[in-house]
């Protein structure tokens, strides 16, 4: 990190302590990838919240970031973002459905080659545009629409991560996958939602579950 860098501005909080104690909690947690615990130590979660939550943003939990959405949890972006990477095969080219305020894919992006995110709510996308080009991050393409339908333009996808759940895994989405690619998505009513991991293998598609989790409703239309 250089003295520029907008991750060590200011305040305590923000220290390297705060965050190794975060990363020391998702390796007792089952969290084992250097490449996804190092984004989780890199990556400034304070500037992503409010900066009335911003002391709170190194604990293991989902904030509100506005309009009725939240930040997620660290350990779901460590969990998510870790099961992508020991299924991605190909070309590394992600599809993220979800964007919020952009930390999951601040998280993801120094680790793939490039990600399309779709987010419905333009206010949000807005923000983490701004956020991802602040902190120099520019293998993103973003685009405002309903995840549902993916984004089929720059598909197929080797990976695609969803960031609300959904009753069922939309067909569009798993319409976008690479010959070998893997969908992780949240799927189920709330209080009930388990992150399902679909891995394609040609023709065939495989699912299973990789816990119980909490996501906010993935919403029809734009
Ligand atoms: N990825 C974020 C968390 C996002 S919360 C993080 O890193 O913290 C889920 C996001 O999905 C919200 O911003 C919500 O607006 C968005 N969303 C819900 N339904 C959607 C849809 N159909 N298409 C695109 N985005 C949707």
């Amino acid at each position: 990190m250089t003295p520029a860098d907008p991750g060590i501005r200011g305040i305590g909080m923000t220290s390297l302590r705060t965050r190794e104690r975060l990363v020391q909690r998702l390796m007792d947690q089952g969290i084992r990838s250097d490449e996804v615990l190092g984004q989780i130590r890199n990556v400034p979660r304070h500037l992503f919240v409010d900066e009335a939550l911003s002391s709170r943003a190194y604990e293991d939990t989902a904030l509100p970031i506005g309009l009725g959405q939240t930040i997620s949890q660290p350990y779901v972006v460590a969990r998510m973002t870790e099961a992508m990477l020991e299924h991605l095969s190909g070309a590394r080219r992600v599809l993220e459905i979800g964007t919020g305020c952009g930390y999951q894919t601040a998280v993801l992006a120094p680790l793939v080659k490039e990600i399309h995110t779709v987010e419905r709510i333009p206010a949000l996308l807005r923000r983490a545009r701004r956020q991802l080009s602040e902190l120099e991050i520019y293998n993103v393409r973003f685009r405002q629409g309903d995840g549902w339908l993916g984004w089929p333009k720059y598909g197929p996808y080797d990976g695609i991560l969803v960031a609300a759940a959904a009753p069922r895994v939309p067909v569009p989405l798993l319409e976008q996958l690479t010959e070998q690619g893997c969908l992780i998505i949240p799927v189920g009513p709330s209080g009930r939602q388990e992150l399902a991991l679909v891995t394609r293998n040609g023709n065939e598609l495989h699912q299973r579950s990789l816990g119980a989790v909490s996501f906010v409703p993935l919403v029809h239309g734009k």
